[in-house]
């Protein structure tokens, strides 16, 4: 079958995917009424100034795509699906969620969002898990993605937004440390705003694979350092430790701005190079090349250089580690005095689309709209009265996405769920667990516009707006928040997500109110947030409308004589103090080894997983556009030529990639951009090629984020049928 959908006007909006969120034009189709696919073009806006990378290019092609999901399917008992009335359909969900909730207990429903909802569809899946559900059990995919970032930035800042700057102040840097972010294939325009920092020589990539973006780092361009997976926070460590010894620190910043020196000038003691050297496998030289560029660049940057930037991104972040590497590498931007001035900062680069809206409205476990602290009485007060509800009804914190979807179908864990924008069953650390507890469920629910490999499981599928079709905002990776547009008439079989919540939140009888407009919606997320750390009131829809993109917190004092499309919100947070009562930022004592998994066992590899510049997140829209699966059509597991010798494996070698938890069947490409001691694959496929049937589900013990880039596995050649 082909969808069709009606080109309405040319419409500015932004991509669909990462959380660059590159302008893009839609024009009216010159064949939409002979139903030909919609034209698109980047245009200028801050993040991509008209260039897209091919995603975003070839994203019209989600539009009319075969496999889109024109009406509600239910599953049958042969396992296939057939087409239910949206009546029918939401009848059923309220009747089993009842049901269910008789029978188990609230918490026996769960909902599991997604960081690529438009910050309305988060905000109001938090209030109707908690007030049409009354379950504490909804998290959401950007517990894998951002939440150890999240956390170091809150305990180092008392605030997390992902960049606390414009992203355009990259572009005049003289030096930037890049850890763990191969920006090159996840978000190319990204790679502009690097420009000047390797036109002086002044690129730093940390990534233990010779990624994209590492290969910037060519002579004269800057270098590239390659540490041991996992071994990170001590390669952090040791650059702290030289910045100290060799008193390369901003001390009057530190005085002025910081608490905590002492306490970490004392843990980063046993942090000497050569020390380091042997478990990072990074030379001590480089080590300490590396902290005095940065020194020197830092303290040039104080007289008229230019600025000096720490940035990270998953491959640091995704770690049983992850939030003290994270704040490790806060830890420098401090002793070098960056963060809250003009001479750089420290920035952390969403992933998801709405990765930084998606992670203040609510559909996290421990918190409610505007970053506000679900167990905090007065948080759950300033909500309840928005919500016009007694604070009571609020549940208490739920939990984290790990547990939540590892127990699903077990004595204590959900029943039932509600999927919305998310691909667990691919995109979840040890996957198989996940797919496992997809299938014991009593009632399984997912909002998806292709049939993913989450939805395939589901008892009932629910066919939802794309992209081109909705209207809303995002807030992109620099904490501005933006219009989405419709564009298109989407297909007559298709709803929007909030369309959906409120249907169902009437057939539960749902105290408060819910709306189907995402205007109304956006109205009452200003008033939740406000007073909150993320705080939208100041920022208005119309100005919206006009083309401004705006950065939170923009209170509603901030509307005083204000020129309508013109507000900005706060570019750069931090300059006059941090988000603590006493505005000082704490420096934070590090202990390694507490909260890490074991590294590798004699005679097994490394696994990293990571992207590829064709495919986004699980792959369920990227696999289905026929230029980029040409592309990309396959993960090819890297392997480094020596490694591939001792184990007998050929270039395009069918190889069986093993360990406790999985095993994926994947061709080798021989690279030397990988080390002898590990291998890498992309997390974009399915099937037997799924990356996290391997990943390690042990946690941080402070954010909960999964051990997704260290896992230990053994390597099997296979024959080449
Ligand atoms: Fe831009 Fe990201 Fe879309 Fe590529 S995927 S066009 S980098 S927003």
């Amino acid at each position: 079958m082909t969808l069709t959908v009606e080109s309405l006007k040319t419409t500015d909006t932004h991509c669909p995917y990462c959380a660059l969120q590159c302008g893009i034009t839609l024009d009216p189709s010159p064949g939409a009424e002979a139903r030909e696919p919609v034209l698109l073009s980047g245009r200028d806006f801050e993040t991509n100034r008209g260039a897209l990378c091919r995603k975003g290019y070839s994203a019209g092609n989600l539009l009319n795509h075969p496999e889109r999901i024109s009406t509600p399917l239910r599953r049958r008992t042969d396992g296939g699906f057939d087409p239910v009335s949206w009546e029918d359909a939401l009848d059923e969900i309220a009747q089993q969620a009842t049901r269910i909730r008789t029978q188990h207990g609230a918490d026996a429903v769960a909902v599991f969002g997604a960081g690529g909802l438009t910050n309305e569809k988060a905000y109001q899946l938090g209030k109707f898990a908690r007030l049409a559900l009354g379950t504490s059990r909804i998290d959401y995919n950007g517990r894998f993605c951002m939440s150890s970032a999240a956390a170091a930035g809150n305990r180092a800042f008392g605030l997390d937004r992902g960049l606390p700057f414009p992203l355009a102040d990259l572009d005049n840097a003289s030096m930037i440390l890049l850890l763990g972010s191969n920006v090159a294939e996840t978000m190319p325009p990204f790679v502009r705003h690097l420009r000047n920092a390797r036109d002086c020589g002044g690129l730093v990539v940390v990534d233990p694979r010779r990624s994209l973006t590492a290969e910037l780092c060519a002579e004269g361009s800057g270098w590239h350092l390659q540490p041991t997976p996992g071994t990170d926070l001590e390669l952090l460590l040791g650059l702290a430790h030289v910045l100290l010894s060799e008193n390369l620190i901003d001390e009057d910043y530190l005085s002025t701005r910081t608490l905590g020196l002492a306490s970490l000038r004392a843990s980063v003691n046993p942090w000497w190079p050569e020390r380091v050297a042997t478990i990072t496998g990074v030379p001590a030289s480089e080590i300490r090349r590396t902290a005095r560029a940065l020194a020197a660049a830092a303290s040039e940057a104080k007289t008229g250089g230019g600025p000096v930037y720490i940035l990270t991104g998953r491959g640091v972040e995704q770690h049983a580690n992850g939030t003290d590497t994270t704040t490790a590498a806060i830890n420098i931007a401090l002793l070098l005095g960056l963060p809250g001035t003009l001479g750089g900062g420290f920035g952390t680069i969403t992933g998801q689309g709405n990765g930084q809206g998606g992670r203040e409205h609510g559909q996290k476990s421990d918190q409610l709209p505007g970053y506000r602290k679900i167990t905090d009485p007065s948080h759950r007060a300033h909500v309840a009265k928005v919500w016009g509800i007694d604070p009571e009804i609020i549940p208490g914190p739920g939990i984290p996405a790990t547990e939540l979807l590892h127990t699903l179908g077990t004595a204590d864990g959900a029943k039932m769920l509600l999927v919305h924008g998310s691909n667990p069953a691919l995109s979840s650390p040890d996957a198989s667990k996940v797919i496992a507890g997809l299938r014991r469920l009593d009632f399984l629910v997912v909002c998806d516009f292709f049939l993913s490999e989450t939805a395939a499981e589901a008892d009932l599928v629910l066919p939802v707006l794309q992209w081109a079709e909705e209207e809303g905002t995002m807030t992109n990776l620099e904490g501005r928040v933006l219009r989405r547009r419709a564009a298109l008439r989407p297909p007559a079989g298709a709803r929007s997500e909030l369309w959906i919540l409120t249907e169902l939140a009437k057939r539960l009888d749902a105290p408060g109110s819910f709306s189907a407009d995402a205007r109304e919606v956006f109205e009452e997320l200003r008033l939740a947030s406000a007073g909150g750390l993320a705080d939208y009131s100041g920022i208005d829809w119309d100005d919206l409308d006009q083309g401004a993109a705006i950065y939170w917190p923009c209170p509603s004092s901030k509307t005083l004589n204000h020129t309508p499309g013109k507000r900005s919100g706060t570019p750069r947070l931090f300059l006059d103090g941090f988000a603590y009562p006493d505005a000082l930022a704490r420096l934070i004592p590090l202990y390694p080894g507490t909260s890490r998994p074991a590294l590798h066992a004699p005679g097994k590899l490394a696994l990293v997983t990571g992207r590829l510049l064709e495919h986004y997140q699980s792959g369920t829209q990227t696999r289905r556009v026929a230029e980029l699966n040409a592309a990309a059509p396959e993960a090819r597991l890297e392997i480094h030529p020596g490694t591939a010798r001792a184990h007998g494996i050929r270039d395009g070698q069918r190889v069986a990639v093993r360990n406790e938890r999985g095993e994926v069947v994947a061709r080798a490409t021989l690279s030397t951009a990988v080390r002898l001691d590990t291998v890498f694959l992309p997390f974009h496929f399915a099937g037997e090629q799924n990356a996290n049937l391997l990943t390690d589900s042990t946690v941080d013990p402070i954010s909960a984020m999964p051990e997704f880039k260290n896992a230990s596995v053994s390597l099997h050649p296979l024959g080449d049928e």
